[in-house]
C-alpha cells in the first residue's frame, strides 16, 4: 500500500510554480499619470527617484488633466491605468502620457515640450506637436531638450507599443502661459483623450476643437 501511494505521488506530482522574481506586467490601453502628484508623501517609499516636487503649482493642476483624459478615454471604452507620481508594479499599454508642466528660473524661456525614450514613440511625439501646436499660441520646445524628458524614470516601469510620452503642457512660471493655462485644464485633458483614442485607434474620441 505504501508502496503504491509512493508510485502515485511520483507519477502526479503538483509542484508549486516558483516565485516570479518580476512581478507579471498589469496590461492596459493606455497609461495616464499626473506629474509629481503624491509627492512628497509618496518619496520616502522610492528613495531610488529623485523627489522632485516641480514647478510652483504643477502639482495642484496634473492632476486635473489627467482626471479628465481618464474620465473621457473610460466612457470611451479605452482601458486606462491612472497613476501618481510613484507607483508599484509595471505596465504593458499601447500608449502612455506623463503630463507635466514646465518651470524655469528664468520664467517665460522654454513652453510645451515633450520627451520620449525610444524610436518608436516618434511618430506619436510629431502627431501631438503637430496637434497641440495648433492651439497652443506660445514656444514649443524641441523634443528631448532635457535629459529628464529624455529619461523619464517612469518609462523604465511602463512598455508601450504606440508610443510613451511625457508631455509639458506649458511653462507654468511665464505669467501669459499660466494665465493662458489655468482655465484650459479640463480641455487640456479633452484633447489628450482625442489625441490617444486617436493614436491607438481605439474608443473614437471626438476632437473637441478650439477651446469654448
Ligand atoms: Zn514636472
Amino acid at each position: 500500500m505504501i508502496s503504491l501511494l509512493l508510485a502515485l505521488a511520483i507519477a502526479s506530482p503538483t509542484p508549486s510554480p516558483p516565485p516570479s522574481p518580476v512581478p507579471t506586467p498589469i496590461r492596459v490601453d493606455v497609461v495616464v499619470q499626473a506629474g509629481h502628484e503624491g509627492r512628497p508623501a509618496s518619496c520616502a517609499r522610492f528613495p531610488h527617484h529623485r523627489c522632485d516636487l516641480g514647478a510652483k503649482g504643477e502639482v495642484q493642476w496634473t492632476p486635473v488633466v489627467a482626471d479628465e483624459v481618464t474620465r473621457v478615454l473610460r466612457a470611451h471604452g479605452v482601458t486606462v491605468a491612472r497613476l501618481p507620481a510613484d507607483f508599484d508594479g509595471r505596465y504593458v499599454a499601447d500608449a502612455a502620457v506623463f503630463i507635466h508642466f514646465d518651470g524655469n528660473d528664468k520664467p517665460c524661456s522654454t513652453g510645451a515640450s515633450i520627451g520620449y525614450h525610444r524610436a518608436l514613440s516618434l511618430h506619436a511625439a510629431h502627431a501631438w506637436r503637430a496637434y497641440y501646436k495648433r492651439y497652443f499660441p506660445f514656444r514649443f520646445m524641441p523634443d528631448n531638450f532635457t535629459d529628464n524628458l529624455l529619461d523619464y524614470y517612469a518609462f523604465r516601469r511602463v512598455k508601450t507599443t504606440d508610443g510613451g510620452l511625457v508631455v509639458e503642457l506649458s511653462e507654468i512660471d511665464c505669467p501669459v502661459q499660466r494665465a493662458w493655462t489655468a482655465p484650459r485644464l479640463l480641455w487640456q485633458g479633452d484633447l489628450l483623450a482625442h489625441f490617444l483614442s486617436t493614436l491607438i485607434g481605439r474608443g473614437h474620441v471626438p476632437d473637441p476643437g478650439s477651446f469654448k
